[in-house]
């Protein structure tokens, strides 16, 4: 099995061979045809199950579709993640999976270091924004980011979010995006809490295990 068998696109292909990728991991197998349909999905996965790339390459594949840069204040894909130092790891794996052919803006937000170029970096529009809930709702609050035509958006590590106190941000966020939108949530556990915020969240979800 290997990733054109999934359905990505050449040029996302391509990237992944430069990378070194050659096989799909369990749940890249399992949750990319699905995601590249359209639908919800809660994943059971840890770090190193490739749970990155299995959300990260349909979102890109989406993004390929998109015609023109976006526009300013667009936030076309949310990432969330509990911590900073996942947030980086997420954005780094999903500019080595899009590769140097594909034309990208990326921006992260996280707590802790100057506002001012986040803000920047917004002002002109991204696809993929990747950021830590606290300094996520401090920029919707303050008009900075807006949302409202977000059309994935990804909770990363859902069970450590709620374990940090992020479930207001995070639903506070999840309020600003539209309902046409792809939702995908990963957790290593799917314990009562984790299974409400999916049930609100989630439409119809696939569920994959790593
Ligand atoms: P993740 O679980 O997304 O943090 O990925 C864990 C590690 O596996 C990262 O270092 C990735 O670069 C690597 N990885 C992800 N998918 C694959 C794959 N299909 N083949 C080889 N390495 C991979």
């Amino acid at each position: 099995n290997d990733f054109i068998s999934l359905g990505l696109p050449e040029i996302l292909t391509d990237s992944l061979t430069a990378a070194g990728f050659t096989t799909p991991t369990k749940i890249q197998n399992e949750a990319i045809p699905k995601l590249l349909e359209g639908r919800d999905m809660m994943g059971i996965a840890q770090t190193g199950s490739g749970k990155t790339a299995a959300f990260g390459l349909p979102i890109l594949a989406g993004l390929l579709t998109l015609t023109g840069r976006p526009r300013p204040l667009t936030t076309r894909a949310l990432i969330l993640a509990p911590t900073r130092e996942l947030a980086v790891q997420i954005d780094e794996a999903i500019r080595k999976y899009a590769g140097t052919k594909m034309k990208l803006d990326t921006v992260l937000l996280l707590g802790g270091v100057s506002r001012y170029h986040q803000v920047k970096r917004l002002e002109r529009g991204v696809d993929i924004v990747v950021a830590t809930p606290g300094r996520l709702k401090d920029l919707m609050d303050d008009g900075k980011i807006k949302l409202a035509e977000t059309r994935w958006l990804v909770l990363d590590e859902a069970d450590r979010m709620l374990d940090m106190g992020f479930i207001a941000p995070v639903r506070a966020v999840v309020k600003a995006i539209g309902i046409k939108r792809q939702t995908m949530m990963f957790s290593a556990t799917m314990a009562p809490e984790v299974a409400n915020l999916a049930k609100s969240l989630l439409q119809e979800p696939v569920r994959v295990d790593a």
